[in-house]
């Protein structure tokens, strides 16, 4: 994210070598995963090349580990785990303002001293579609403090932006985004098939339990009054 390195950095020893032509969603969580949305410290920040790739960065950075505000924080706080997807908030030394970038996966991390923690992520460099690239955003207020994890509207409006906001705001389980228009293949088992008809009021996930919902400009969940389509 900032302080760009140079030597390539050998990771071996944390995971299996990636392919250079993995899908886009390599770095996206797997089927049930975790994503975690974390602020960091942009003084302890590098990005490294990969030894023997060209598209594939090392980012090495420190996260606090965050308390919830309150018993209402939903998603995951505290300790970041190998495996996990992280959507990192915060500036950088060419863009100060704060903004998302898009989703990593974590490879690595240490214990770092009082409530902090070394994280090595994966970031992809290549040529992401537009709708994929890091996104600004005005709705991360300037007080907010990085010991803090994301919750409620603004993680919701966190994970909308990469299309990884489906949890069930009704049982909780994890939900199915919902394709509309007509899909260029057999769509995978995770995605729904909502129809032709696009429409911005169009719910964007569905869950087994029957509900069907759509995300609102502020992150607020707006659920589908009708049933009168089978979504899922
Ligand atoms: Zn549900």
């Amino acid at each position: 994210m900032a302080h760009a390195r140079s030597t390539p950095v050998d990771v071996s020893g944390w995971i299996e070598s990636i392919p250079e032509a993995a899908p886009v969603s390599w770095c996206l969580p797997a089927y049930g995963g975790r994503v975690v949305v974390r602020g960091y410290d942009t003084y302890r920040s590098d990005l490294s090349p990969l030894s023997g790739s060209s598209r594939w960065m090392l980012d090495s950075t420190f996260v606090p580990l965050t308390v919830p505000m309150s018993e209402r924080a939903d998603g995951p706080h505290g300790t970041v785990f190998p495996g996990d997807c992280v959507i990192f908030f915060g500036g950088d030394s060419e863009r100060p303002e704060s903004h998302l970038w898009y989703p990593q996966r974590v490879i690595h991390t240490e214990a770092g001293r009082s409530g902090w923690q070394r994280v090595w992520a994966i970031r992809d460099t290549s040529e992401v579609p537009e709708s994929l690239t890091d996104r600004s955003s005005t709705a991360l207020p300037r007080w907010m403090r990085i010991s803090q994890p994301l919750h409620g509207d603004r993680r919701r409006m966190a994970l909308e932006l990469f299309g990884l906001n489906v949890d069930c705001p009704v049982c909780g389980a994890r939900g199915r985004p919902i394709m509309y228009g007509m899909p260029p293949g057999p769509p995978g088992p995770h995605i729904a098939i909502g129809g032709c008809l696009v429409d911005a009021d169009n719910p964007s996930c569905s869950c087994h339990c029957g509900a069907h919902w759509r995300i609102g400009h502020d992150g607020d969940v707006v659920l589908a009054q009708t049933t009168a389509r089978e979504w899922w």
